[in-house]
């Protein structure tokens, strides 16, 4: 007890110093803002309701939100059967991914984990899930990092919505990759391939999973990820990231 009445008021003679400041725009923040400002919340690109209902590709058209996507069109089976997206990967939602990511800026979790679980609730992405599985990391690189950006998106998303997150050593990454964003297209495809196992295919049998990821570029890692799932016996994999 004594202890937070203590961080408090240390937080109190800091905040007196070096008052809080906004991640994105460099504003004082006012007293009930956290992190990031009000004005630059309202100006992440979030993605409306004019968006494909199966990868949530933004739709410039006025009435898209009843349809698919162009390549969505052409996709009789996915491997994903939906992509539920909070935003672009542009702008502010960019900055903050970077910053969370490779600033290893862990205070940002709650924010963007936390919009994400809204994203979801909002989309209906919950109805009939069994479990939450965060893309996992090399243990190598997340021993660099200190956390798996992904698992602590999918903590608050199961605190949002109850769902279990798939317990850690079930899916693993067997293999260190190479970084996907220096890979083109079909060079991330085969970099991937193998790199994940499951120890515990018990547990998704007959079940329907999330994957939780920051950001969806290729698929090609989700996609690997869903495929060791499905082989399991898992009935659907679903992915949910942060931007797109
Ligand atoms: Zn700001
Ligand atoms: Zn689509």
């Amino acid at each position: 007890m004594w202890r937070q009445a203590l961080r408090r008021v240390v937080r109190g003679v800091l905040d007196l110093f070096y008052p809080p400041l906004c991640l994105l725009c460099g504003a004082d923040l006012d007293h009930h803002e956290s992190l990031v400002c009000s004005a630059c919340l309202a100006r992440l690109p979030l993605i409306g309701p004019s968006s494909c209902p199966r990868c949530s590709r933004p739709l410039h058209s006025p009435n898209g939100h009843a349809h698919l996507c162009g390549p969505c069109r052409l996709t009789a089976r996915p491997v994903l059967d939906r992509v539920v997206a909070c935003g672009e990967f542009r702008a502010g939602l960019r900055q903050l991914i970077h910053l969370f990511k490779y600033r290893r800026c862990q205070c940002l979790a709650p924010l963007l984990g936390n919009l994400l679980a809204q994203r979801c609730l909002t989309t209906q992405a919950y109805c009939d899930l069994d479990w939450l599985a965060p893309i996992p990391l090399h243990w190598m690189r997340q021993r660099w990092r200190g956390f798996n950006q992904a698992r602590e998106l999918a903590r608050y998303v199961s605190l949002a919505s109850g769902i279990p997150l798939l317990p850690r050593s079930a899916l693993r990454r067997v293999r260190r990759t190479t970084p996907q964003v220096r890979l083109t297209a079909a060079g991330r495809a085969a970099n991937v391939a193998g790199a994940f196992a499951l120890s515990s295919p018990h547990l998704v049998r007959g079940t329907r999973v999330a994957l939780v990821d920051d950001v969806l570029t290729t698929g090609a890692t989700s996609s690997e990820c869903a495929r060791v799932l499905l082989r399991a016996g898992a009935s659907a994999v679903r992915l949910f990231v942060l931007a797109r």
